[in-house]
């Protein structure tokens, strides 16, 4: 018999609505040069560390000497130290070694990391999010079912509006997960300390657990906003913390992030006993993941040289920039945009009573742009379409010119 809830999610009708009608446009427009604003991948290439680590990395593997098969289970400790001296002592957080987990990307941690708590626990998201936290829940049982208007009826909502500046209120009801993701996909937003410390304050009361997702942490330049959510009081007893190489170095082709589980960090069983989730996390780590490449860890560790980090740091400051004229050529045509300022991602206010989708093929057919609309981010997505930074310079620039000259709305 099969686990009928995959049968629950729709295929991922978002992007793949997105391809079709980009297709069609081009089927019916052979000259039309399309540009994407609405790609999440990058597009500059690995830096110089980076790659010179990696041609260094195979060569060991091609000696008897040096080459390198399975690897310890939670990441190489040349990374792991890497990562605990620049991530977190750097900025005055005590995070230990055995607390870091390499893994293959954020992607795998976040859907995965559900697996480790009971079947009928509440979870909560904000409204829009990145789909991966609910899907990998409805997965597991957890969704209940579809509303009209996409919501699952198991899972509580916290909608991020343009009214409550994109800061999710605490939930009203029961919840035993939330899921935070600062910088925020979609919408580019982020949260101050003094917002994140009441999360943080509400989960260590409530006996809530936060699962923050930060794998945009890189972008964040505002001296007020964290880079995670261990600079807050309390936090390592409540929350885990979820990082990704993706967007800080380019790695989403290379492969390679880390999830911290604090050794204080504890969820109730049954019984009532607290049980650390860390020797947990590791034991189904052990059992079913087998590491992340020699290669790719070495790539990471790079990063951290101090070639790496100012070579890294341009290449995001290209994205910025990109971010920061896609805001203010925006705001000069007269439309709200929010986020783009710690975030690659713009989250573009759409003129009142056009849809997401409307605004979707009337930037594909005046300007030959493609954006993504945002309420295949959630309901609270409607009326919202997210621009990304992560394009060339040249078609960012063109792009901008097409929607100031060709677009009507
Ligand atoms: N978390 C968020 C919020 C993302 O937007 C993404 C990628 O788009 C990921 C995690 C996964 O990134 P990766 O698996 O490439 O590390």
């Amino acid at each position: 018999m099969l686990n009928e809830n995959f049968l629950k999610l729709s295929g991922s009708y978002l992007f793949a609505e997105i391809s079709r009608r980009v297709k069609a446009f081009k089927a019916d427009n052979p000259d039309a040069q399309v540009i994407s604003l609405g790609i999440g991948d990058v597009t500059q290439p690995l830096c110089s560390a980076v790659t010179e680590a990696l041609h260094k990395a195979v060569d060991e593997m091609a000696q008897q000497s040096t080459f390198r098969g399975y690897g310890p289970e939670r990441g190489y400790e040349f990374l792991r130290e890497a990562i605990v001296e620049n991530d977190f002592r750097a900025r005055g957080i005590d995070i230990d070694a055995d607390e870091i987990f390499i893994n293959d990307g954020a992607k795998s941690d976040t859907g995965n990391f559900q697996e480790l708590f009971a079947s009928d626990i509440r979870v909560a998201v904000t409204d829009p999010v990145y789909p991966v936290y609910v899907d990998s829940n409805v997965m597991s049982g957890r969704g209940g079912e579809p509303d009209a208007l996409g919501r699952w009826t198991d899972i509580t909502y916290l909608p991020c509006t343009a009214t409550n500046g994109f800061v999710p209120e605490l939930p009203q009801g029961h919840v035993d997960v939330v899921y935070l993701c600062y910088p925020n996909n979609p919408t580019g937003t982020t949260l101050t300390r003094g917002q994140l410390q009441l999360w943080v304050d509400y989960a260590l009361s409530h006996d809530v657990l936060i699962l923050y997702d930060a794998a945009y942490e890189a972008y964040i330049r505002t001296p007020d906003v964290p880079h995670s959510i261990f600079e807050i009081e309390g936090a390592q007893r409540c929350a885990v913390e979820f990082r990704s190489f993706s967007k800080t170095a380019g790695f989403t082709g290379v492969r390679c992030g880390y999830t911290v589980v604090p050794r204080q960090l504890t969820v109730r069983d049954s019984a009532g006993r607290r049980v650390q989730l860390n020797p947990l996390w590791n034991r189904r780590q052990t059992t079913k993941f087998n590491g992340t490449s020699y290669l790719s860890q070495r790539a990471a560790q790079a990063i951290y040289t101090p070639e790496g980090k100012s070579q890294v740091r341009a290449t995001i400051d290209y994205y910025k920039e990109n971010a920061s004229l896609m805001r203010e050529a925006l705001t000069d045509m007269g439309m709200r945009v929010f986020g783009g300022t710690d975030a690659p991602y713009l989250w573009l206010q759409l003129p009142e009573g056009v849809s997401s989708w409307q605004f979707f093929d009337i930037m594909l057919n005046q300007a030959n742009v493609v954006c993504t609309p945002g309420v295949g981010f959630g309901p609270s997505g409607e009326g919202f379409v997210r621009l990304t930074a992560f394009g060339r310079r040249e078609s960012t620039t063109e792009a901008l010119q097409r929607i100031k000259t060709q677009m009507t709305i």
